[in-house]
C-alpha cells in the first residue's frame, strides 16, 4: 500500500519546525529516521496532513558529557549510539541493548528520538531510559518541558508528548564507577521485537545488590520499572529470596497477548530473565529458575 497524500515541509530549525508544529501540531507528524513512522504511513494506520522533516537539523545530533550527565540529541541514530565512545563509556547498557534494535540499514536511519516518542512496547531504548533514570527534554510553544522517563510512556505509542512538541534530547545521569549492567531479550530471531527483554543495572557491594533497576519491556502496554528489584536489595540472595522476588513481578506484569506470546508465555520469560541477571551481576551460576 501506498500513504495517502500528505503535504511535506523540510524544517531548516528547530524554531521552525516548533511554528510549523504550533501551528500545524494536531494533524502534521514529524519525520526523523522514518522507520516506524513512513511503513504505518504506507499502511495507512496514520494519515497525517503535513511531515515535518526535521533530518537536516544538526543542532539535534550527537553526544556530549558534561560532568556527570551524558546528553544525546534526538537525532542521533542508533548506528551513531553504538559506535560513539560515549555511549560505551558512560552508558554500555544502551550500547548493548541498541545491537538489538532491527538491522543495520534501519539503525542507520533510526534514530533516538524517533524510537522514544514511538513508544513501541516492545522496544529497548524505552525501557532503557527507565533503567537509567533518563530525563526526556521536549520543546514546544510555552519552552522546554523535562519529563522524567517514568512519566514519559503511557501507553502503547502513546507518550506524554503533545502534538505541539518536539522531543530534542535525553539526558542521563552518568551510572557511578562500578555499577554493572544486564541486558537481554528473546526474540525470535536476532533484530526482531522483542518477546519479553530485561535493560538492568546494579551497583553491588559486598555479594549484594546495594541498587538495582530493572527495565522490562515487551510484558505490558508500556516499559516497566519493576518495583520488585527492591525484593533483592541488600540481603543474601537465596533461593527463597529469588522466589519471593518472582512472586512479586507476578504480581507487578499485566503483559498482553499477541502472535508472538500468551500472556503466561510473557510472565515465565519474565522470570528466566529476572534469574539470568540476578546470576550474572552477583557472578552466582548457581541461581537459576527450576
Ligand atoms: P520515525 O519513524 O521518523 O518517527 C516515529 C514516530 O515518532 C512518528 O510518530 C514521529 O512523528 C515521531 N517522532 C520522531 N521524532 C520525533 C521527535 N524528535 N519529536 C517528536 N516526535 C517525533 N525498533 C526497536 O526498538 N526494536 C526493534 O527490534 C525494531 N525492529 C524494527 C524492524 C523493522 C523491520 C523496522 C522497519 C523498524 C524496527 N524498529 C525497531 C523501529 C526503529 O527502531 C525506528 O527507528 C524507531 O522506532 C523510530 O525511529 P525513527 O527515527 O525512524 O522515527
Amino acid at each position: 500500500m501506498k500513504a495517502s497524500a500528505f503535504a511535506y515541509a523540510r524544517a531548516t530549525s528547530v524554531a521552525n519546525a516548533l511554528d510549523l508544529l504550533t501551528v500545524h501540531g494536531e494533524k502534521a507528524r514529524v519525520l526523523s529516521g522514518g522507520q516506524s513512522l513512513l511503513p504505518a504511513m504506507n499502511l495507512r494506520l496514520i494519515t497525517p496532513e503535513l511531515i515535518i522533516d526535521i533530518g537536516e537539523l544538526a543542532e539535534l545530533r550527537g553526544v556530549v558529557v558534561k560532568g556527570d550527565i551524558l546528553t544525546i540529541g534526538a537525532l542521533t541514530r542508533h548506528a551513531d549510539l553504538l559506535k560513539s565512545p560515549e555511549i560505551a563509556a558512560h552508558a554500555p547498557l544502551l550500547a548493548d541493548a541498541v545491537a538489538h534494535v532491527a538491522h543495520p540499514a534501519i539503525r542507520n536511519r533510526g534514530t533516538i528520538g524517533g524510537s522514544l516518542a514511538h513508544a513501541d512496547p516492545a522496544s529497548e531504548l524505552p525501557a532503557c531510559m527507565l533503567t537509567l533514570g533518563a530525563t526526556i527534554i521536549a520543546r514546544g510553544p510555552s519552552g522546554e518541558r523535562r519529563i522524567a522517563a517514568s512519566e514519559f510512556f503511557v501507553g502503547i505509542y502513546e507518550t506524554t508528548l503533545t502534538p505541539q512538541e518536539l522531543l530534542v534530547a535525553v539526558e542521563l545521569p552518568v551510572p557511578p564507577i562500578n555499577s554493572t549492567h544486564f541486558f537481554h531479550e528473546f526474540a525470535r530471531r536476532h533484530g526482531d521485537y522483542a518477546i519479553v527483554g530485561l535493560a538492568a543495572q546494579a551497583f553491588v557491594r559486598d555479594g549484594r545488590f546495594a541498587d538495582l533497576r530493572l527495565g522490562f519491556f515487551a510484558v505490558g502496554d508500556r516499559p516497566m520499572l519493576a518495583a520488585s528489584a527492591g525484593k533483592l536489595v541488600d540481603i543474601a540472595i537465596t533461593p527463597a529470596v529469588l522466589s519471593e522476588a518472582f512472586s512479586a513481578l507476578d504480581e507487578e506484569l499485566d503483559p498482553l497477548e499477541d502472535h508472538q506470546a500468551t500472556p503466561a508465555m510473557r510472565r515465565h520469560l519474565a522470570k528466566v530473565l529476572l534469574a539470568r541477571c540476578v546470576s550474572s551481576l552477583l557472578d552466582r551460576p548457581d541461581l537459576r529458575t527450576g
